[in-house]
């Protein structure tokens, strides 16, 4: 698993099209079943 650095991410959104398996989502638009991941990619940083 890739995590992104929510402190160091732009909002860009260059890498959303691009996920092979459309794993990357704008924080407003992550699917309520993985609303979990949103405090897991922001732990990995501390
Ligand atoms: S949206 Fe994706 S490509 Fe853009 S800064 Fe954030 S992680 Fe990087």
């Amino acid at each position: 698993m890739y995590y992104i650095d929510p402190a160091e991410c732009i909002d860009c959104g260059a890498c959303e099209p691009v996920c092979p398996v459309t794993a990357i989502f704008y924080e407003y638009s992550v699917p309520m079943k993985w609303h979990s991941y949103i405090a897991k990619n922001a732990s990995y940083f501390g």
